[in-house]
């Protein structure tokens, strides 16, 4: 927390809106759309509420298709089950560990042969790094399926200038206790499609239709987020920016004390945007002297977290059956990350002494 957020929280207790409406949602919302650039968002309970009902706003229904990015967490790909369709997965590409156009066209190309054209793209930014929209998107729009931007990760980046969240037809953030800004949990749904908007908004309350006596018509949830954690929202909305300078400097101190290590790649940033180095994540070659289970352990016994790279989700159990499309036909570019991937703590209250520590450790066992 920053200290901001607590004035918020207290106009909540004050007016007693202890409920999941009230004037700090709404405040979010709107403040939240004019900074990312869009029409209008919905806060709701978790990232994965906004991806499910994103893709129920694409009529993603029982039977359906949906290509999703392979190499991210979870959350990005069970509302597809939820909605009773088939995942396709998609690998990333060297350049920005983002969906590989190369193995999308692959996807769709087979997906037309067999008829099976799916009704939404899921495209993942991962670790704060925006994908290559000017790639991916005329695909998309060639077969006329809509883009969905799995923003969880990469609030505060941006696209050709553009700011992450806005770049597909509909953007998901999430606010979970990990993620850059935080609500300890909570997430958003992004787009300037107002009508769908208040859909989404429509489902997400219960789809409760206009009458006092409680009519209901579809099928809703209970996905809307608590006025007093929109409170602690604005707060963190107001230091976003400050914690993305943060984490490229935690970023930049690792690659310059790690960079001449042989066998050490840092995640790269492309040209076309900005990342908000969410996580600073490097890969090792084989011929390093620690792997990176070696340096998590070695980290762990000085109580010092780190985590390798998202498992993919192709080599998930729960989506043993879904098909997948690799870069390259024979080379799969996301379980080459998986194995060599090694992700360094980059929380924004990370102190220098620790930072060096940390740096001290990994020097340590890689010379
Ligand atoms: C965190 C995350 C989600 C899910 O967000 P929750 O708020 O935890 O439900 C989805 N996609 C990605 C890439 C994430 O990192």
């Amino acid at each position: 927390m920053s200290g901001e957020e607590i004035e918020f929280v207290k106009e909540a207790f004050d007016s007693n809106w202890i409920a999941p409406c009230g004037p700090n949602q709404e405040a979010f919302e709107k403040e939240m759309a004019e900074f990312i650039g869009a029409k209008g968002a919905v806060a709701v309970s978790s990232g994965t509420a906004a991806i499910h009902l994103a893709l129920r706003l694409c009529g993603v229904g029982s039977g359906d298709v949906v290509f999703c990015s392979s190499l991210t967490f979870i959350g990005s790909a069970t509302p597809i089950l939820f909605q009773g369709a088939t995942p396709v997965f998609i690998d990333s590409e060297p350049a920005s560990w983002n969906m590989s156009p190369l193995a999308l066209e692959r996807a769709f190309d087979e997906a037309e042969a067999e008829g099976k054209r799916p009704k939404a793209v899921i495209v993942v930014n991962l670790y704060g790094q925006c994908a290559d929209y000017d790639s991916l998107k005329p695909i998309c729009d060639r077969y006329q399926v809509p883009l969905i931007e799995d923003a969880a990760e990469s609030l505060g980046a941006t696209y050709q200038g553009q700011a992450s969240g806005t770049l597909g037809r509909f953007g998901i953030l999430s606010f979970n206790g990990n993620k850059i800004i935080t609500t300890s949990g909570g997430g958003m749904l992004v787009s300037d499609n107002v009508d769908a908007l208040a859909k989404a908004r429509y489902w997400a309350t219960q789809a409760r239709d206009p009458a006092v006596h409680y009519e209901h018509s579809e099928l809703g949830y209970n996905y809307r987020m608590s006025n007093v954690l929109a409170g602690i929202g604005r707060g963190q909305l107001k230091v976003l920016k400050d914690r993305v300078e943060s984490r490229r400097e935690i970023y930049d101190r690792y690659f310059q004390a790690l960079k001449n290590i042989d066998g050490v790649h840092f995640m790269p940033e492309p040209s076309y945007g900005k990342s908000n180095r969410w996580l600073t994540v490097l890969t090792l070659e084989k011929t390093c002297k620690a792997n990176p289970l070696e340096i998590i352990n070695r980290l762990d016994a000085e109580g010092i977290e780190a985590r390798p790279v998202w498992k993919p989700l192709h080599l998930q159990p729960v989506f043993k059956n879904c098909p997948y499309y690799s870069h390259q036909p024979e080379n799969s570019f996301s379980d080459q990350v998986f194995d060599n991937g090694l992700c360094l703590p980059s929380g924004t209250n990370l102190e220098r002494e620790d930072q060096h520590r940390i740096i001290q450790i990994v020097q340590e066992a890689l010379s």
